[in-house]
């Protein structure tokens, strides 16, 4: 990716940004992490020069890779994709600024185990099934609250710091904004959560509209 269209990429994504959390509320402040699951090292290379600093992989072994390929780069790096049991050893040692994609209480309860046995806590956020589609992850909405105070309560070394979901996969706008309300009415009734991540390439504005405060966006970002 050219370093111009790199630039060009992030000013349109931010200036949508900008007119939709401030159509809401100027006090609103949303985080942008880009995705690059499907981006090269030298994409993100690209994207970070233009101003970029929060990236976000899906698949432990990409964001194994694209950290040493980039470790001269101060990222912050998202885990944003479901995850395997066998792999959270490997995701504690990379450290990621925050997971995205705990979407159980057992999942939760395994972290914790080796977070306790490595010393160690990582920021994480509960995933939400907020459309209620089978070839999702996250938890069902109805126990999302319940299980989030049950992590909160019993698996000390996890930092919970608030939901992620993924809007409906739909053209029917009405599906997609219940979907991110479903999402936001459980963000707001749950104490001490700060993040809400909602809004891919394809609803970015409608998710801050309806209360999201970190974005995840890619081929949006990394188009050519
Ligand atoms: C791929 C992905 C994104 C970004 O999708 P784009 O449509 O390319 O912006 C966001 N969140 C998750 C969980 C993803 O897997």
């Amino acid at each position: 990716m050219d370093k111009n269209i790199a630039i060009k990429n992030l000013d349109e994504v931010i200036s949508k940004i900008e007119k939709a959390r401030l159509d809401l509320d100027d006090h609103h402040i949303v985080q942008l992490v880009a995705v690059s699951k499907y981006s090269t090292s030298d994409d993100i290379r690209t994207l970070y020069s233009a101003g970029q600093r929060a990236f976000g992989e899906n698949k432990v072994q990409d964001l194994k890779q694209k950290m040493q390929e980039l470790d001269d780069l101060p990222i912050s790096w998202h885990l944003i994709g479901t995850i395997q049991k066998n792999k959270i050893n490997n995701i504690i040692d990379l450290n990621p600024v925050l997971i995205h994609s705990l979407d159980s209480f057992e999942l939760a309860l395994e972290f914790d185990k080796k977070l306790k046995a490595k010393n160690k806590k990582m920021n994480f956020l509960l995933q939400i099934n907020s459309s209620y589609e089978q070839s999702k992850s996250g938890v069902d909405p109805k126990d999302a609250v319940k299980i989030y105070e049950q992590i909160l309560k019993e698996c000390s070394n996890i930092n919970l710091k608030g939901i992620m979901t993924i809007g409906a996969n739909s053209d029917d706008t009405k599906q997609v904004v219940q979907s991110f309300q479903i999402a936001k009415d459980i963000f707001s009734s749950l104490k001490g959560a700060t993040i809400c991540s909602m809004g891919m390439s394809g609803d970015f504005e409608l998710a801050i509209s309806n209360g999201a405060n970190m974005v995840r966006i890619g081929s949006k970002l990394f188009k050519n």
